[in-house]
């Protein structure tokens, strides 16, 4: 039987926008991955000193809408299954991928993971915790990000594959400020999203 080939895209997803379901689907299309998880991270202890970040229920809530926005088979396009992960909600305190890559490979020993990194996120891997060990042997797939740097991708990524996928200047950021300035967010981020973000009133005031 084939080795099952799944996609991790780990994030803050403070919110879940249109930029991360693109990867997903284009970098799943590209490595023939049969699913891609949006891996919802608990504490992102490097964000949280800087700002406060949205509570961790409503960051997943808002996740699973994203992944839900409704698929149907499109004949002759291979779409992966995107679906929010809460894996790292349940290892609980703060977020690594290095645990959470060792407890998945432990838990689902069957399945090849790819982890997938916007260029931002893989310039900063030296920055985590024990990346050196936790992405030995791990295929990275690495999709560039408008107004990121072009600088040399680190060294302890050493299983990395680049793939094209489409390019959107989106980021959590930006529609957050967005919502604080009172503008428009309308196909940045699926509709159910956008529909959350109003009801619940979030990120009217800005918390940068
Ligand atoms: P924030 O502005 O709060 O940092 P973000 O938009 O960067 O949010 P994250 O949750 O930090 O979103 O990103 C998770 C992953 O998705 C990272 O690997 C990041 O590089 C990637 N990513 C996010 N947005 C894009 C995009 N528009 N194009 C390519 N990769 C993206
Ligand atoms: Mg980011």
């Amino acid at each position: 039987m084939p080795v099952p080939r799944v996609g991790l895209l780990g994030g803050t997803f403070d919110p879940p926008h249109v930029g991360h379901l693109v990867v997903a689907a284009e970098v799943g299309e590209a490595l023939a991955l049969d699913s891609v998880r949006l891996v919802v991270a608990n504490d992102p202890w490097q964000k949280s000193a800087e700002r406060r970040i949205t509570p961790v229920g409503t960051r997943f809530r808002l996740t699973m809408a994203a992944a839900a926005t409704p698929d149907w088979e499109s004949p002759g396009r291979n779409s992966p299954a995107v679906a929010a992960a809460d894996v790292e909600i349940r290892l609980g305190g703060r977020t690594t991928t290095a645990r959470t890559l060792g407890h998945l490979r432990r838990d689902e020993p069957d399945v090849d993971f790819v982890v997938i990194l916007g260029v931002d996120a893989a310039l900063r891997v030296p920055t985590w915790w024990d990346a050196g060990e936790c992405l030995r042997g791990v295929t990275v797939a690495l999709v560039d990000r408008p107004g990121a740097p072009a600088a040399d991708i680190p060294g302890v990524i050493n299983r990395a594959q680049r793939v094209e996928a489409t390019q959107l200047d989106i980021s959590s950021t930006a529609i957050r400020r967005r919502v604080a300035d009172r503008l428009s967010i309308r196909h940045l981020v699926p509709p159910e999203v956008e529909c959350l973000i109003d009801t619940e009133g979030l990120y009217r005031r800005d918390c940068d």
